[in-house]
């Protein structure tokens, strides 16, 4: 099983960052923590080397977080995809979020520097982790034109089941679903008409735990996994073998 997708680097996990990574370890194969700074494109590799073969990192600028970003932020962010190419298994997390933003300019900058990320993995030919909420349509539609980019995946994938089947239909663009699928209608109707090839598991911890006021914790994506097998009838060792080999594929690990 593999959480594909977390923030283990924030202050939420300073106290017991060593023990939420050996709970995760005992029942992972493995960890992606994505980066949503440069400062925490940073810390998310020094952890992939303080655990090497089970944490992999990967680079990212967030959509919400770096809406007031300046240009050499923006730059700093390029060069140092591009110096640590090698040891990044994806570009992202970076997007669109037409929930928090909704000014027009804003959306456009937005925009601007998803782009320019994706141009990025066109030229390296390097996978994409996407954050898009309430605009997965129009993001199928730009990156429809990135013929380099060997994958792409939806980062906890909300939009509609109509967008979702064009994803399936790119046949190299994946949707991740979180532990959310344990307590939203949404996505447990999602999870019932979408493809196990097409599914990927996370947890966005520190995100997204099964009630409001808790931390959740990679080790939680068991949960989603038992919730899948649960929605779609199947045993969990089946969910478990497609959606991780799904990843082993797309992030080459
Ligand atoms: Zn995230």
């Amino acid at each position: 099983m593999m959480d594909t997708h977390c923030h283990i680097d924030f202050e939420d996990f300073d106290n017991d960052r060593d023990e939420v990574i050996k709970r995760a370890k005992d029942k992972l194969d493995n960890v992606i923590v994505s980066g949503y700074s440069n400062d925490s494109n940073l810390d998310v590799l020094q952890l992939s080397k303080d655990n090497p073969g089970f944490i992999y990192p990967t680079f990212g600028f967030h959509p919400v977080s770096s809406q007031n970003s300046t240009e050499e932020e923006l730059k700093l962010a390029h060069e140092n995809i591009i110096k640590h190419i090698d040891e990044i298994v994806a570009i992202g997390e970076v997007g669109m979020d037409y929930f928090y933003v909704t000014d027009k300019t804003l959306r456009e900058k937005q925009q601007e520097i998803f782009t320019s990320f994706l141009e990025l993995a066109n030229e390296y030919n390097v996978p994409i982790v996407m954050h898009v909420r309430d605009c997965e349509k129009k993001t199928v539609n730009i990156i429809e034109n990135y013929e380099e980019i060997p994958y792409f995946v939806f980062h906890c994938y909300g939009g509609s089941l109509k967008t979702a089947k064009r994803i399936m239909n790119m046949d190299n663009a994946y949707m991740s679903f979180s532990t959310m699928v344990c307590y939203s209608k949404k996505h447990q109707d999602l999870i019932e008409k979408i493809d196990l090839d097409y599914i990927l598991t996370e947890t966005d911890s520190p995100y997204l735990a099964m009630t409001k006021d808790e931390r959740n914790e990679p080790v939680n994506v068991v949960k989603a996994v038992e919730k899948i097998a649960e929605i779609k009838n199947i045993d969990i060792s089946s969910v478990d073998e497609i959606t991780t080999n799904n990843a082993r594929r797309i992030f080459n690990i």
